[in-house]
């Protein structure tokens, strides 16, 4: 189960107005001063929390990004590109999109592996780097010229000529349009950006904002964001949120209850 610890800051200015950032335990420590290691602070927020030194100077706050908004950066990015160039001419006299180019569909299976290159090498940055690569490389594989060096090698891999190899089978169909040189070279800064160390790094151990996205939820039936609350009620209502989204209302108000020996009914 994932344990949530908060930290609500006040706006200086807005003395009312405040963020509230969760952050996961690693193991199943139930106190959350000694086991923090590493804090997932919600995107900008980031920043201001390291700021305040919450768990103390000796605990060092690690920045992990939502491996599906890196994910989602994929086909972001190549789409700018496609606007970039749209009605364009290209180099090899051809236009960015249409049959064997950058098509839609091409750009969804790209995310949908970089996405997969990532999470099947969760905790090892550099081979997540390799694999993004592979991606371009694959689909850039001629008949006459195959460009698998960077695929995942092994009986288990997505790519059918290198389980051909292991395996001595024939399973792997050329592709019929692979990307031409030119749509290659155009594509080759987005894959290296998307795949760099710095990046990847802070993606290793692919973790999402699901559970943030979901405790939020609980906390704003707690206390909705469009009305005024005091102090004491913020701090009672994300306490409460926080035990029901740890241990479900039921269970959490159960104890709570029997704690101050109140009886339902
Ligand atoms: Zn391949």
């Amino acid at each position: 189960m994932t344990k949530c610890a908060l930290l609500i800051m006040r706006d200086q200015q807005k003395p009312w107005k405040l963020k509230v950032l969760s952050c996961y335990l690693e193991g199943q420590k139930n106190s959350m001063d000694y086991s923090i290691q590493h804090l997932w602070a919600m995107g900008t927020a980031y920043g201001s929390v390291v700021d305040t030194h919450p768990y103390g100077p000796n605990i060092i706050i690690q920045k992990e990004d939502c491996v599906g908004h890196i994910q989602g950066r994929m086909g972001k990015h190549l789409k700018i590109l496609v606007d970039q160039n749209k009605g364009k001419k290209l180099a090899d006299g051809k236009q960015m999109t249409g049959k064997g180019r950058l098509t839609n569909k091409l750009i969804n299976s790209f995310q949908v592996f970089y996405g997969m290159a990532i999470r099947k090498n969760k905790g090892d940055a550099v081979a997540m780097q390799k694999n993004v690569m592979a991606i371009l490389f694959h689909y850039s594989s001629a008949k006459e010229e195959p460009q698998h060096q960077y695929c995942p090698e092994g009986e288990l891999s997505w790519c059918k000529w290198q389980t051909d190899k292991v395996l001595g089978t024939c399973s792997y169909r050329p592709l019929k349009n692979p990307l031409s040189p030119v749509l290659i070279e155009m594509l080759k800064p987005v894959f290296e950006k998307l795949s760099s160390l710095q990046l990847l790094k802070g993606a290793e151990k692919c973790l999402t904002q699901n559970q943030n996205e979901s405790l939020h939820h609980v906390i704003w039936s707690c206390l909705p964001k469009g009305e005024y609350h005091s102090s004491s009620e913020i701090q009672l209502g994300v306490a409460l949120a926080v035990g029901h989204f740890n241990e479900g209302m039921n269970n959490y108000n159960s104890k709570l209850f029997d704690e101050m020996n109140l009886k339902l009914g």
